[in-house]
This record gives C-alpha cells, structure tokens and sequence, in this order.
C-alpha cells in the first residue's frame, strides 16, 4: 500500500478515485497541537453527492448480489489491515484531533470490534423459516439491503463512530456514502483505501467531505434510502426531521449531558479515579464523558478535596508525548466555547474549585489546550448543568439520597450514559431499573457497549428506533420481508374470498 500523503488536500473517494469535486470551496484542517493549519479539506456541493450515489447504485447491484460469505472475506481482509495500520491510523487523528496516541489506538481497537462483528452477516443475515404454517404452506422471513446508504459523523471520533456504520451496512450488502466531519477528515482517506485493499469493488464506498450543503444534499437525495447520523442534538433532530419529511430511514445519535452518582458506600479513591479519566479523558470531548459527578450524603466531603488535587495534576500536552493524559481541545472556536461556559458558571455562583482556563504548554503556545476544570455546588437550574459543554469542565452537584439522586439524572433531557460507583447489589439493581438513561455502568464509568450489543441514549440522545451497530444497526441497514410459498400439486380449486387462516 502506498504511503499516507501528509502534505496532499483531502478531497473525495468517489468510485474507487481520489477526486478534487466540483465544489470549489476548501477549508483547513488544524493540528491543535501547534495550532497551525496542516492542510487543506475540499468541501462538497451537490453535484458531489449527486456522483458518489450513481457510484453507490451502479456498485449495488452486483455487491448486493454477492453471498454473505464472499463479502464478509472482504470484511475479513479489511480487518486484518486495519490491525495491521491501526497505529498509522490513530497518529493521523491525534495530529488532527489533538486526542492522546493510547487514547487514539483505543478508539481504533473499539472500531476494529465492529468490524469484527461484521464478519459474522451470514449468521445475522440468516432469516427465519416456518415448516407448515398451514397445510403445505412454509413460511420464511429474509433481511434485504435498503440500497445506498449515508453516514453523517462527528470529529470526535474520526474512526470509531464510521466504524459503528459502514461495515455493517456494507457487510449487509448496502453501498455506502460517509460524511466525515470537516474538522478531521484524514481518517475516512485512510479506512477507504485499506477497504480497496481489501478488494472491496469500486463503489461499494464512498467518501464525499463537506459540511451542511453536503448533508443537505444527502438528506434531499431520492437514491440515498437510509442516514444515520452522529453529532449534537440539534443537529440530529435537524436530520431526523429533514430525513424523516424525504422518507428515509433515520437513525440520530445526538449530545449527551452523563452523570455519575457516587453513593455513601462506594470506594472513594475508585470514584475519584473514574470521574478524572471520565471527566478529563480525551479532554472531555467524548459522548460518554462524564460531566457531572452526583455526590450522595456525605460523600462530597471526602471526594472533592481529592478529585481537585488530582485535576491539577492532570498533564495536558500534545498527545504524541507519551506521558500526555489530555491534549488539546479540536479547535480555536471549541476552545473558546468551552472557556465561555466556564465564565458562565462563574457568574451563575458555582464555587470554581480548578480552573484550567489560560493553559499554555511549553513549546506549544499557539497550541489549543485548556486545563482540567472542577465546579462545586452545581445546581439543576445552571446552564453549566443543563447544557452539553464537551470539554474537560466537570460539575459536582450534592444529593441528599439515592431517591434524589435518581430523579435528578432522570430530569435531565439528555440520556446517553450514566454510572452508579456503589457496593450494593440492591442499590445497584434499583439504579439499573430505575434510571432513564440508555447505557448504564455499575461500578464501570464509560459503559460504551460492545460491538454485538449496540449504542444508544434515550431521551433528546437519540433519534429514531434503532441503536447503532449489534444487531439493532444489522436492522437499520437492512428490511425484512417475508415469503410464503406453496406448490401446485396442494392447491385446490376456486377461489377463497374469506381471509386465509391456517388449515
Ligand atoms: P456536529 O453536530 O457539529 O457535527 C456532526 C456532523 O454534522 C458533522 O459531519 C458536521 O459536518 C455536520 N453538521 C454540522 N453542522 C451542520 C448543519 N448545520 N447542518 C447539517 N450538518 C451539519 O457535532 P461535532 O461537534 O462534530 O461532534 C460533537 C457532538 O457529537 C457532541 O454533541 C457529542 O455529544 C455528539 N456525539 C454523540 C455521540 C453519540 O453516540 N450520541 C457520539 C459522538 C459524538
């Protein structure tokens, strides 16, 4: 395989070719780390979508024709390479994410099992069959590819949350279109000429960059039969509606506002390790970050001088330093969001107990990094509670109980994760039952579910009726139909006008 070209524009993967486009806009991609501009990103327009979804369609019918089987040797092969340049691959984001290497190596391994699990579409794909659903009459389901495809994905997880799509529509038989986001879009290049490598036939996937005009266009496109979506709420309600009013399949994974509630009894050193790597980790710009720490009884007052210690220590640098536990924030403007909401909090009265605003890393002064931040005496009325800041800025908010604690996470209007650190069986049972949330930890305080379960939240989280990847993704990428069958040697004459029963 040819060397990744650093110094190239990223522009388009359209039929099995790097192309320029028709759109003549470019923007740049920044490495956050110097805050220096690395390259040049080509943004799409209509005419681009318009190309890769012929591309798709022609590709479609002899893929969609494929056995299950031959197509996942082609998944097979592309997982081997992905294993083999999972390293290249999480250096290229963390120069345009800023995300530390180890975290970066994570986010590729997590996306590699779901490509794994795509291997296995024979066994999902099998369908269902009825001997004798009435005398001499079988009766079988099959799950069918919807066609092209698209994928809309967020900048945090330049990998992973494609990864969550493509090799299960594709594996299912679909021709697939991905979106990435604009911000670090070097990762879809790479996944797309490792999937050539494979074997995988031109057309089968596509790549056209861009921002909203690209979206619109996907969302406006008759061919394009099914999106799903990854990146804030209002945006995923955005596509939901658009999507849903030109009668596609949508499924909008949206932001998330996740609580961790520290009971009495918990471990304390535990609960303070958990919510630093959660709340700090990949500078808090993680879908199941944990941004509010829910202190029940008493548990404020041994946590918290121990959590801000351990904020201040965090070591931000540029992720490629192998000591780095946090790098920068994606941008200028996210940098700037984020120190705005810390002011925010300030003048709402929330006691600052570390401010990471200011940082400047030696060697990297036009870098984007801010530091760890902590905020005591948070309440549910705070903007700095209510709203998704998606930076490593966490909220200790105080419940006097369990049952206090459980309403306040319900109340909230997103429900993508939530932990409960406790060593009770039966609070953690009530926790599991009772909370509104879609991906719930006991003990665990990033519960991302693995590749054969799905993901999901609830609430102003996700929109739509299927959760992403396990077999929930297997039936968004696909439809079911059913097939009844008889011979002529059983049929006997005339015609029924009574509504057939089994006989
Ligand atoms: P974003 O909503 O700004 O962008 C997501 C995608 O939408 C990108 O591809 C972008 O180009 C496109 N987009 C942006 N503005 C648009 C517009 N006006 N019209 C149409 N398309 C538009 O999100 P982001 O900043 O890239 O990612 C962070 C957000 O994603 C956070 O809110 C985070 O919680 C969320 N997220 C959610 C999950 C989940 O599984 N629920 C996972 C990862 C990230």
């Amino acid at each position: 395989m040819q060397p990744f070209n650093d110094d190239a524009d990223v522009v388009h993967f359209i039929n099995g070719r790097h192309v320029p486009g028709s759109g003549t806009r470019k923007q740049p991609i920044f490495n956050p780390a110097t805050g220096s501009p690395a390259r040049m990103v080509h943004l799409g327009d209509a005419s681009d979508v318009s190309a890769a979804v012929a591309s798709g369609k022609q590709a479609f019918q002899g893929w969609s024709n494929t056995p299950p089987i031959r197509r996942a040797r082609v998944m097979r092969r592309f997982l081997e390479l992905m294993n083999q340049y999972k390293d290249e691959l999480a250096a290229i984001m963390t120069a345009e994410h800023g995300k530390v290497f180890s975290d970066a190596q994570g986010e590729v391994a997590r996306g590699i099992d779901v490509i794994e699990f795509a291997c296995g579409i024979p066994q999902l794909l099998k369908g269902d069959h009825t001997e004798q659903v009435s005398t001499d009459i079988d009766n079988w389901t099959t799950r069918q590819p919807l066609g092209v495809v698209a994928g809309i994905t967020p900048f945090n997880f330049p990998c992973m949350v494609p990864c969550w799509m493509f090799p299960i529509a594709i594996a299912a038989g679909n021709a697939f279109i991905l979106k990435p986001s604009e911000r670090d879009p070097s990762a879809s290049l790479y996944m797309a000429r490792l999937l050539q490598e494979a074997g995988l036939p031109d057309g089968v996937f596509n790549v056209v960059q861009g921002d909203k005009v690209v979206v619109d266009a996907l969302l406006e496109h008759p061919d394009v039969k099914a999106i799903s979506f990854v990146g804030s709420t209002p945006i995923a309600n955005y596509i939901y509606e658009t999507g849903a009013k030109h009668g596609k399949r949508i499924q909008a994974l949206g932001g998330a506002k996740n609580h961790m509630v520290v009971m009495p009894d918990a471990d304390i050193d535990q609960a303070v390790d958990a919510l630093v790597g959660a709340g700090y980790g990949s500078a808090g710009e993680r879908c199941m970050a944990i941004s509010v720490a829910v202190l029940v009884g008493d548990v404020a007052d041994k946590l918290i001088p121990r959590l801000a210690d351990r904020a201040r220590s965090v070591i931000v640098k540029n992720g490629m330093e192998a000591d780095a536990e946090m790098g920068p924030i994606v941008t200028r403007q996210a940098l700037e969001r984020i120190e705005n909401y810390i002011a925010i909090g300030l003048e709402e009265g929330a006691s600052l107990v570390v401010d990471g605003r200011g940082l400047k890393v030696p060697g990297h002064e036009e870098g984007f990094f801010t530091g760890a931040t902590l905020f005591d005496h948070v309440t549910p009325e705070m903007r700095i509670y209510q709203e998704e800041i998606f930076g490593p800025v966490l909220s200790c908010v105080r419940a006097k109980d369990f049952t206090e604690a459980v309403d306040l996470v319900n109340a909230h209007e997103f429900g993508n994760g939530v932990a409960c650190y406790t060593r009770d069986g039966h609070v953690a049972r009530e926790f599991g039952r009772r909370i509104e949330v879609g991906m719930v930890g006991i003990n665990v305080p990033i519960p991302v579910p693995m590749a054969w379960h799905g993901f999901g939240g609830w609430k102003r989280s996700l929109f739509g009726d299927t959760h992403a990847y396990g077999e929930e993704g297997v039936r968004f990428y696909t439809r079911q139909k059913s097939i009844m069958q008889r011979w002529p040697e059983s049929i006997e004459q005339g015609a029924e006008f009574a509504m057939p029963t089994a006989r």
